[in-house]
């Protein structure tokens, strides 16, 4: 996996280069089961992590959420994985048991998430070239949220902002 700044991370190909592997759920379960699950509650199924007998991570993702929210979705559970999270809460989905992780390492996994989706020097690279959010948000699939939650962190327009000053 080699990608230049202008390039779209894929995260279900990035938590296939880290070694896991990614199903949906609609390969698992019959997809009106997850129709019914959607329609009780929307957002009570987006994405989780598995251990594989042969110690490797199994991601599965809820196809019926949006492109946007799948990346931003696997990306977390890559980033649990890459940080090596103890998954120690048991939760479960219908009848299916899968375990969740601490306050605190849901937002290391948020944070590195974030990082993998849209690294600072890829922001840079969008905003150099004037792309708006909105553009940005089209390019890369993620969502308006993500986007301007990483314009924020990553201090990155305030920081063009002053390089554009010292230049005119
Ligand atoms: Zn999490």
């Amino acid at each position: 996996m080699c990608l230049e700044a202008g390039d779209r991370m894929d995260a279900v190909a990035l938590a296939e280069h880290v070694g896991c592997v990614v199903r949906s759920a609609g390969e698992l379960v019959h997809i009106e089961k997850l129709r019914a699950l959607k329609r009780l509650q929307d957002n009570a199924f987006f994405a989780c992590t598995f251990e594989l007998p042969d110690h490797r991570h199994g991601i599965v993702f809820n196809p019926l959420m949006s492109d946007p929210r799948r990346n931003s979705d696997v990306a977390h559970e890559v980033a649990h994985i890459l940080l090596k999270h103890r998954l120690s809460r048991l939760e479960h989905l219908g009848d299916v048991a899968f375990l969740s992780c601490d306050k605190q390492q849901e937002e290391e996994a948020g944070w590195l998430a974030g990082c993998l989706l849209l690294p600072r020097f890829a922001l840079i690279n969008d905003l150099k070239k004037r792309m708006t959010h909105k553009t940005i948000v089209k390019n890369r699939i993620l969502s308006e949220e993500m986007v301007g939650y990483r314009v924020r962190v990553t201090g990155v327009a305030r920081q063009l902002a002053v390089s554009r000053r010292k230049r005119s």
